[in-house]
């Protein structure tokens, strides 16, 4: 009998459908293939509506494969299970009953579910589920059968090739990285915007990063902690690309030109500005924050209008209606919180006012930004004095 180990990855098929589908299921091969590399030698072949992870050589660490492959944007889970090869009725009840068996634990009650795909199969899906069921009931000592809360469900997948498999993994979901589209992300050194980002790159998103520090104020390891998020986010995207872009001279200019109380906005303000100037050498449509409604002074209604008034393209800002609790959960569940709260300067945090302005007028801010007629140039020149890695 023909059977081998492989695991069955679910895609949304939902939200694939159409034109693009095909395209996303190369990048979700692309990916798993990308992940699982470094685990051995296994090949990804597509089924219908499943991808299949098989071995070259025949052995397969469930436990280490599962987890990279479910990190992937746009997978549902995984089961690992059996194939068959040769579908006939006969021959997938010897081996449903070869499965069950082997990875029956304590399980009393039991159902078969049949899926069949193969539209030209000589049974109908109910007739599988059945004849499957009474075999192993025939078989088995100690076992029932109960429909609607049985303990171990075996699930028997009728495609191109027979599957067998009862366990089922949950993956990320979401869309394949990259299949709606670019943008770039503002992050920080902190908990919410990796978070923002990651929110954004399971949506399809491609992101950049972009981190604004200020030497000598900012030191060098408050850099390595974004390189080591934009690493750990790598683990979900394949790479991350990241601008440093070097804020120094711009938060000096802005601390000789601008109230004190509004120092904060004028410098998110010039962050958006420097942003959207990345974003469009990167070709992306959109920028990303961690911003929180009302965490913060500068994170009003009011605050987010007078920096959002700069910007032409859109912001999206994933965290605007969560609770910090909500966001620290998240990034404890990305691993991005152990790194986060590492505790190195940020360039919003020198510099800043004792009585930030929480309600500042847009108008006014940008009234007094028509004097400040160096600005653009500086937030020119940081972008060009931007390094770039490649996470
Ligand atoms: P975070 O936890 O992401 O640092 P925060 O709660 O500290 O956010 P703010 O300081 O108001 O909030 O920053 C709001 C958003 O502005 C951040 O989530 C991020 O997107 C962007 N931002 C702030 N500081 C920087 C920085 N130094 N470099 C890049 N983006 C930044
Ligand atoms: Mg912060």
């Amino acid at each position: 009998m023909e059977k081998e180990k492989v695991l069955i990855v679910k895609y949304g098929e939902i939200a694939m459908r159409g034109n693009n589908r095909k395209l996303f299921v190369t990048k979700l091969v692309n990916a798993i293939r990308k992940n699982i590399d470094s685990e051995g030698d296994f090949y990804v072949v597509r089924e219908q509506g499943r991808l299949i992870v098989e071995s070259r050589k025949g052995e397969m660490d469930t436990e280490r494969l599962i987890p990279k492959i479910n990190r992937i944007f746009g997978i549902l889970g995984v089961c690992p299970g059996i194939r068959l090869k040769d579908k006939n009725i006969e021959n997938i009840e010897k081996a449903a009953l070869e499965y069950f068996n082997k990875y029956r634990e304590s399980e009393k009650t039991f159902k078969v579910l049949t899926k069949r795909s193969d539209k030209q199969y000589p049974m109908i899906s109910n007739e599988v589920s059945a004849e499957i069921g009474a075999y192993i009931l025939e078989n088995c000592k100690d076992i029932k059968v109960d429909v609607h809360k049985p303990e171990m469900t075996l699930t028997v997948e009728i495609r191109n090739d027979a599957y067998i498999f009862s366990k089922f993994y949950e993956g990320c979901g979401g869309l394949p990285y990259g299949s709606s589209g670019k943008a770039v992300s503002l992050i920080s050194g902190g908990i919410d915007s990796p978070v923002a980002t990651w929110m954004m790159a399971k949506r399809g998103v491609e992101v950049s990063g972009v981190y604004f520090h200020s030497p000598p104020y900012t030191g060098e390891r408050a850099k390595e902690k974004v390189k080591d998020l934009g690493r750990i986010l790598s683990e979900y995207t394949g790479v991350f690309k990241l601008y440093s872009v070097p804020f120094t001279e711009l938060q000096l200019y802005l601390l000789e030109n601008v109230p004190e109380d509004k120092l904060t906005i004028f410098l998110k303000r010039a962050m958006m500005y420097a942003a959207q100037k990345i974003a469009y050498k990167e070709h992306a449509d959109g920028l990303v924050t961690g911003e929180s409604v009302g965490q913060v002074a500068s994170q009003t209604m009011q605050g987010i209008n007078a920096i959002n008034a700069v910007c032409t393209m859109p912001v999206l800002r994933p965290l605007s209606g969560m609770d910090k609790q909500e966001i620290v959960d998240m990034a404890r569940k990305i691993g991005t919180f152990e790194t986060s709260i590492l505790p190195y300067e940020d360039c919003c945090t020198i510099f800043v006012a004792k009585h930030p302005e929480t309600r500042p007028k847009t108008s006014v801010i940008n009234k007094i930004e028509k004097r400040l007629d160096k600005l653009q140039d500086i937030i020119d020149k940081a972008v060009d004095e931007a390094e770039i890695f490649e996470l």
